[in-house]
């Protein structure tokens, strides 16, 4: 396999181009912007610094934020203090980062949009600038919006969050999550190095545009943000079902799909970049080892169990109760009481805890009552109360 064209710039392209240009291939990576302020929060969590250290030992400008406050429907507030810290880029940054070292690698990088893709012959086709070019091999690295995905079946509405959002030129310490009654998404403020990215997700089904855009403005009003002039975005984000993550095809004979064209993100938190940028590496490297047909099971084996545990817990998460009130309320009530309760958030939030294995941490350092809603939201059988002391407990 000599030639191999990438479709997209972003984080899932750039690394899939650097692997396969260090592993001696012909890589030509087309994108229409380049680098660019792709809508987007730009957080990193600890387990991309830990799986790509580069990340944070380089000198491109981002922040380090070690706090998250959690404000809930009815306003109850609880922060979580991170050991490890979220690092935020702006996605112009960090997509140039990423390019930059693919470049450096030999791939071949060009500001172009491709038009339509043919995977029908031997040899797969696109068209660029009103011409046909023949490869060996075409990675679509295009994104959520795009509808390049020939062999594969586009993501529905139901699949899809709709985003909107904007940079405000102020600066902060500290990430703010704001939940929203029987509402599936959340609006974020991120502080960037000298800016700030506000936004909300909500799923594309259940929720207007103007639902959107009425919540962000009460919380930009109530948080004294200053969006006069501020630069607005809009734009779409995967949100995948269970089936869709175990069963879509992502790779045939002579094209792949990876990061969100392959829908690889986190329905219940909106995290990508670590799944794009982690699903760019190994789509690389099993077309260096000539295998591509073994990029599905390295994905199932790094990362898309997981995704699959949180499409099974998001509508209970957004849309559930626990004892008469949402989910997200206990959630920020039981931050506040319970200091074992807002470690193991804290770790979840950085990206140092993942869903399935905590079914095996701490039941016995929690509270029944915590220990029941952890089970509830989970729907995991909760261990037998025999076995659950009480050092983290709130009253049942
Ligand atoms: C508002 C918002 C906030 C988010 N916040 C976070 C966050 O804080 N943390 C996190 O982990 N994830 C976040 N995400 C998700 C994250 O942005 C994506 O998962 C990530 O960008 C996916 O990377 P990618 O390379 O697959 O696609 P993209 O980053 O979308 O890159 C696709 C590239 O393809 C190019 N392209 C598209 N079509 C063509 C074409 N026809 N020809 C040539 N080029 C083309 C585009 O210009 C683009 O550069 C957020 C998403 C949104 C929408």
């Amino acid at each position: 396999m000599a030639q191999i064209a990438i479709i997209g710039g972003g984080p899932s392209g750039a690394m899939c181009g650097e692997q396969l240009a260090r592993a001696g291939h012909q890589v030509n990576l087309y994108d229409e912007h380049l680098a660019w302020e792709k809508p987007c929060g730009g957080g990193l969590t600890h387990k991309a610094i830990q799986c790509f250290p580069f990340l944070l030992d380089n000198s491109y400008p981002k922040k380090l934020v070690h706090s998250v406050e959690l404000i809930s429907s009815q306003e109850h507030r609880a922060t979580l203090e991170m050991q490890h810290p979220i690092v935020i880029y702006s996605r112009k940054v960090l997509n140039g980062l990423l390019l930059d070292r693919a470049q450096a690698a030999g791939c071949k990088v060009q500001r172009s949009r491709v038009l339509s893709v043919d995977i029908e012959r031997t040899k797969p086709r696109f068209s660029v600038e009103g011409e046909w070019h023949e490869t060996d091999f075409l990675v679509l690295a295009a994104g959520a919006r795009n509808q390049l995905v020939p062999g594969s079946r586009a993501l529905q509405r139901d699949e899809l969050e709709m985003t909107q959002g904007y940079f405000v030129p102020q600066n902060a310490d500290s990430i703010t999550i704001k939940f929203l009654p029987q509402f599936e998404g959340y609006i974020w403020s991120f502080p960037r190095s000298d800016h700030l990215s506000v936004g909300i997700c909500g799923s594309m089904s259940s929720h207007t545009s103007a639902e959107l855009r009425g919540h962000l403005q009460t919380f930009v009003e109530k948080q004294n943000l200053p969006t006069e002039g501020a630069k607005f975005y809009s734009h779409v984000l995967p949100s995948p079902q269970e089936r869709t993550l175990s069963q879509r095809n992502v790779v045939g004979k002579n094209w792949a799909l990876v990061g969100d064209a392959a829908a690889w993100v986190d329905p219940l938190t909106g995290e990508g970049l670590f799944y794009a940028i982690r699903s760019g590496e190994l789509l690389g490297r099993s077309l260096a080892q000539g295998c591509p047909e073994k990029y599905p099971a390295w994905i199932k084996a790094a990362f898309s169990t997981e995704l699959e545990f949180a499409a099974r817990i998001v509508r209970r998460f957004y849309r559930g109760s626990f004892l008469g009130t949402a989910v997200t309320t206990r959630m920020v009530q039981f931050i506040r009481r319970s200091p074992v309760f807002r470690q193991l958030m804290s770790d979840l939030f950085s990206g140092t805890q993942d869903y399935s294995s905590l079914k095996r941490r701490l039941w016995g350092h929690l509270g029944v009552t915590i220990s029941d809603f952890i089970a509830s939201v989970l729907n995991l059988d909760r261990p037998a109360r025999a076995h659950a002391g009480n050092t983290g407990a709130v009253g049942d």
